[in-house]
């Protein structure tokens, strides 16, 4: 199995910058592809790594879909864009079911590639949940933050989930950019993407069609895999 950053782009020794985008991804849809690209173009990024979690520790409830079919949708999706990368990093590991933290999955990022400047990608929703993620006051001081906006989330609700000793001094007075003591959070407010995963869900088992909410190649992936029914 490949290490996370065996998918490489950039030689050995170059600093790069690049971003984790975690998620379930059950499956891939536009909205995720349309944050991507928003991202990539603002912060001039040499790659996205899509990290699928097998098992992710705040979406327990429900049954995923089997890892391997949300990987190949991934991959599926990620072809089609340079700069997209398919990333094993929180692969299923032997028997035992695992639960992946985001701040292990930044650190081993971390470890594989010291030079590298790391941001990690969440949609509001996610963001507004971190204080009920593991050690999530490191995770704040282990990397950049992009925050892509989502119809329904006030914006300025994200200030007041970051502890307020982790706040820095800001030099400039950019509203896209919240500057903590050692990384910055910002927001990315050019996308405005109504899709979502549970919906395409809920409209393959109606049988409704898909057709523009996914990327074509995951469309014809799910049809003929016969996914969600
Ligand atoms: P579900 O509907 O199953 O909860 P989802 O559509 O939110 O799934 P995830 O795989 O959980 O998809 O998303 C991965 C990341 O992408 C999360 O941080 C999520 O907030 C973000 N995201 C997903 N869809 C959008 C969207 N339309 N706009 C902005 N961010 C999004």
């Amino acid at each position: 199995m490949t290490s996370p950053g065996a998918q490489k782009v950039g030689g050995a020794g170059q600093r790069r910058t690049v971003a984790l985008f975690g998620g379930t991804f059950d499956p891939l849809h536009t909205g995720h592809i349309a944050v991507a690209q928003a991202a990539q173009r603002r912060f001039h990024l040499d790659g996205i790594y899509f990290i699928p979690s097998s098992r992710p520790p705040h979406k327990s409830q429900r049954e995923l879909t089997p890892f391997i079919h949300r990987y190949a949708m991934v991959a599926l999706g990620c072809a089609e864009h340079a700069g997209f990368i398919p990333s094993l990093a929180e692969a299923p590991t032997g028997s035992a079911p695992h639960i992946f933290y985001t701040i292990d999955t930044v650190k081993k990022f971390h470890r594989e590639r010291p030079n590298d400047r790391l941001y990690f990608i969440v949609g509001a929703d996610q963001f507004l949940e971190l204080p009920t993620w593991k050690n999530y006051e490191s995770l704040l001081d282990a990397c950049d933050f992009i925050i892509a906006s989502r119809p329904g989330f006030r914006l300025d609700a994200l200030r007041l989930v970051i502890p307020p000793e982790k706040l820095g001094r800001s030099t400039v007075n950019d509203p896209h950019k919240i500057v903590l003591r050692k990384t910055s959070v910002h927001l990315l407010t050019t996308v405005a993407s109504h899709v979502s995963s549970t919906e395409i869900r809920e409209r393959l088992e109606k049988k409704q069609s898909i057709h523009g909410l996914v990327p074509a190649r995951v469309e014809e992936y799910i049809l003929r895999q016969a996914l969600y029914r």
